[in-house]
């Protein structure tokens, strides 16, 4: 038999040449020229979808998938699906489009490592979380349909998407919980129903048997104390008749509030410690867990401790880079004026300004003192 590679064709072998060097417009003409299938395969038995995955390429991975590349198909010599090479190229948002599109979480390759554990070995723990934090759609579908004699479902069917979207979210700092609960649209309107229904997965999660993951059941539940938390308070609002009892902008200038020099905001780790406290299966490990971290002298700030039993510890943590409001990763914005602290967006530095207006002169004072007046500063 003639080897895989000889039986390419020309434009095959273009396909191959694009994706390898990263060509996505030309790529783009060559496909929308040529209707070719996407199923062959070069000499290593690698498709067109799996060399784009390698590469990281979400472009060319949406291009591909939407001329119908099979997203589990796999000749490859070593059993590296899809998704695993997208796991090891540490692009999370691809291995994001790969779940979506039906990847198999739980396929091994030759070494009898799935695409979670491969990112793991490489250190990739975005993809990590990424992948142990996707839920397949058809999860919520239940919730989205009325059941035996309910006359109507639990969630109103068209905050599917939002929902699906919220209970996804890898970052669980308490004050990114609670933006991702006001940005996703409806979901704050219905925050009653959303806290039901998560407890209701959380329950589910935990009596599956075998199956039990008290991973993502104890998700469910801090998300749903989150969501709890944000009731009260649009309760409190609202019997103070609070001018702005739209916005919890209050509740998460609360969770950010430290008043104490040793920098633990009181509120957000009572709050936090409250929250494991109620997980309401302490037999498991995960609780025990928890619970021991927390009981320790000098214990690791709380949010910390849930951050690790969602997503799993981290073997180094880069602090540089973490947006001093909400926790996320790779917060590029600094504070113009003292240089000091970074942020994901404007939005994190305006909720924090009330707690860092202080410092910030302090800082400024040690690094540009003529730097340029911040954003904040001139609201
Ligand atoms: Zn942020
Ligand atoms: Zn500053």
């Amino acid at each position: 038999m003639a080897s895989a590679a000889e039986s390419l064709t020309d434009i095959q072998k273009q396909i191959f040449t694009k994706i390898t060097n990263n060509e996505v417009s030309e790529l783009k003409t060559l496909l929308a020229a040529n209707k070719i299938k996407m199923d062959f395969v070069d000499e290593n038995g690698m498709s067109p979808l799996q060399h784009a995955c390698y590469k990281g390429n979400k472009e060319i991975v949406q291009m591909l998938l939407d001329q119908g590349a099979d997203v589990n198909a796999c000749q490859h010599e070593h059993a590296y699906t899809p998704l695993h090479l997208a796991a090891l190229s540490g692009n999370a948002e691809l291995c994001h489009l790969l779940m979506s599109h039906g990847a198999r979480l739980t396929a091994t390759n030759d070494v009898g490592r799935t695409p979670a554990q491969m990112a793991a070995f490489v250190g990739n723990h975005n993809c990590v979380a990424t992948i142990n934090n996707f839920i397949p759609k058809a999860d919520i579908d239940y919730y989205v349909k009325p059941q035996g004699l309910q006359t109507e479902s639990m969630l109103p069917p068209h905050l599917a998407d939002s929902f699906h979207k919220f209970i996804m979210q890898v970052n669980v700092h308490p004050v990114r919980v609670a933006i991702n609960l006001q940005r996703c649209p409806g979901l704050l309107e219905n925050a009653v129903k959303v806290q039901k229904v998560l407890e209701s997965m959380r329950n589910k999660e935990m009596t599956r048997g075998t199956e039990t993951n008290e991973v993502m059941a104890f998700k469910y539940h801090y998300l749903s104390c989150v969501v709890a938390e944000v009731i009260k308070f649009q309760k409190q609002q609202k019997a103070m008749k609070a001018e702005k009892s739209d916005t919890i902008e209050g509740l998460m200038k609360k969770f950010l509030k430290c008043s104490k020099s040793d920098g633990i905001p009181e509120y957000q780790e009572a709050f936090l410690r409250e929250s494991v406290r109620e997980f309401p299966y302490r037999e498991s490990t995960l609780f025990r867990q928890m619970v021991a971290t927390l009981a320790a002298s000098d214990p690791p700030s709380a949010v910390s401790v849930v951050s690790a039993a969602i997503n799993g510890q981290r073997a180094f943590s880069d602090n540089a880079q973490v947006c001093v409001t909400c926790g996320e990763d790779k917060a590029n914005k600094k504070c113009s004026k003292c240089k000091a602290v970074q942020y994901c967006d404007r939005e994190c530095q305006r909720l924090h300004w009330f707690m860092h207006k202080k410092a910030c002169t302090r800082l400024g004072q040690t690094n540009t003192p003529s730097a340029k007046i911040s954003e904040a500063d001139k609201e």
